[in-house]
């Protein structure tokens, strides 16, 4: 990361802070390592994004059905899904800081160092070559090349480095009153597992003909090696999950339906499409057909913030191999070659998967900018302001009457609960009007309203655009209207 990017990434969580956004988990202990809590705007912000998803998944796709399954699953889930065995990352530690690196990440890392550098040529073959190793599992090798790039841990500043091991990232608790007795489980390091055991219930129940797709958003918990990234890689995060269960046969265009719609999803908040690429892996998983990230340039490059994989039927199958309970459909639908029905198979499934977390940060990226105001008397003034797209702001409209008497609080309070039951509302009183709009901008809150004495003559406010700065006089009567017109 360029000392100017990092400048801007420590801007950004300092705001997200002072403003209310997120906070370090358990702060007044000094905090628990990548985990983080939300504010009173960070939790607003979240809450909106995830009705944003959950609405244009559900809502708006009327194939599509939602599931809310629990955290803890039965432990053979993980079995099955392979995440006991599989779930793991080749990691290195450090015998003299004792400090612990995901391989990919400390290469990754050491390639950013040189492209700075200007040494663009060897930071990708060293990524072309950690790509080939890693397909190949060759840690011996991977190793190797951490020692011939004398690449030294951040910490101790030496090379003396472990043998590469894997490490599973999930994590364990007991189920059961008395420890010795009591069950292995884990927390669920992703939310699909629960809508793919769940298959069969929600398809009977809601009577759904394939193509139809399960929504679910929920806790997951990975037990990440992390590096200072603030909710970009959490140990407990929240997922916003679709499977979308297809004919085999079909994928194919299925998955690239879906890779094209979640991409429309994330401009469809007015984000500049310039910020967003696509990367097509090229390393599959054994089942795997097709997979890629949608990445956006986050204020430390461009990093993934959500996956489309076509993922065949390994997951159904899996399940159905060691619960011994069929996870088919019968597919009544005319095959036209051979004029008969489909008949039963286990689906094939396209599996869309965001993090909120990463969103929220995406969202929060994006939106923070720090403002030069040329003023009209020829001086300037500054402004840190939240762009954040109206349909998702934590509060929609801030109602401030100019002073505290002459009955303007009393318009304002008609105002606020005309509104209040329709949007986000927040009121205030103290201060100078230019301080309190100061502070909506950093909350990014995309109108104000203020209440003069022209109010109690004839019922106009003054209404100010965030973005623009710009401000108007329109009738109180109109407010809610425009408001919900921008955020509809
Ligand atoms: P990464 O390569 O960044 O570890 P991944 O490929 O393991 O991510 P998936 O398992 O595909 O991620 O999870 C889907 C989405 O969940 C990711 O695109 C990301 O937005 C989110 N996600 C995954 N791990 C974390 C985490 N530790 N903290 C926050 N969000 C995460």
């Amino acid at each position: 990361m360029s000392t100017q990017s990092d400048n801007r990434f420590q801007a950004i969580i300092s705001h997200a802070k002072e403003y209310g956004f997120v906070f370090q988990s358990s702060e007044i202990y000094d905090g628990l390592s990548a985990v983080y809590d939300y504010g009173p705007y960070g939790c607003e912000l979240k809450k909106n994004i995830r009705d944003y998803w959950w609405k244009s998944m559900t809502q708006m796709h009327e194939n599509i059905v939602g599931v809310d399954a629990a955290i803890f699953m039965h432990p053979t889930t993980w079995k099955a899904s392979g995440h006991v065995d599989n779930f793991s990352d080749p990691m290195i530690d450090n015998k003299d800081s004792k400090k612990r690196y995901r391989v990919d990440h400390l290469l990754e890392a050491y390639a950013d160092q040189l492209e700075e550098k200007g040494e663009a040529e060897k930071a990708k073959t060293i990524l072309a070559t950690m790509d080939a190793l890693l397909a190949k599992e060759d840690y011996a090798g991977l190793k190797q090349l951490i020692i011939d790039n004398n690449i030294k841990c951040s910490i101790s500043g030496t090379c003396n480095w472990t043998d590469i091991r894997q490490f599973n990232l999930m994590f364990d608790t007991k189920l059961g009153s008395v420890t010795d007795e009591a069950d292995t489980i884990y927390l669920r390091p992703e939310t699909a597992q629960g809508i793919f055991v769940n298959f069969l219930n929600v398809q009977k129940t809601a009577r759904m003909k394939i193509p139809f797709g399960i929504a679910q958003t929920g806790k997951a918990f990975r037990n990440e090696i992390v590096a200072r990234q603030f909710i970009f890689r959490m140990r407990e995060f929240e997922q916003m999950e679709m499977q979308f269960f297809v004919r085999p046969g079909t994928e194919g265009d299925w998955y690239k339906f879906w890779k094209e719609e979640r991409l429309k999803w994330h401009l469809s908040l007015g984000i500049p499409a310039e910020k967003y690429r696509y990367h097509d892996h090229v390393k599959l998983a054994h089942y795997a057909k097709e997979a890629c990230d949608i990445e956006f340039e986050f204020p430390m490059g461009f990093k993934e913030v959500e996956g489309i994989h076509s993922r065949s039927d390994f997951d159904l199958s899996q399940h159905q191999l060691y619960s011994k309970k069929k996870q088919q459909y019968f597919d009544a639908d005319v095959d036209p070659t051979t004029g008969k029905p489909y008949g039963n198979y286990v689906p094939y499934v396209i599996e869309t998967s965001i993090g909120l977390d990463r969103m929220c940060l995406l969202v929060m990226s994006n939106a923070y900018d720090e403002e030069t105001i040329n003023k009209e008397d020829g001086t300037t003034d500054s402004r840190v302001v939240m762009h954040i797209p109206e349909k998702i702001a934590p509060v929609k409209l801030a109602i401030l009457p100019l002073t505290k008497k002459d009955g303007l609080p009393e318009l304002a309070r008609e105002l606020m609960d005309a509104c209040k039951g329709s949007f986000r509302c927040f009121y205030e009183e103290k201060d100078a009007i230019g301080k309190r709009y100061r502070r909506q901008d950093a909350i990014g809150t995309p109108f104000c309203v203020t209440i003069d004495h022209q109010t109690k003559e004839d019922g106009t406010v003054t209404i100010r655009y965030r973005d623009s700065m710009q401000q108007e006089r329109v009738h109180m009567s109109k407010l809610k209207s425009i408001v919900l017109e921008a955020i509809s």
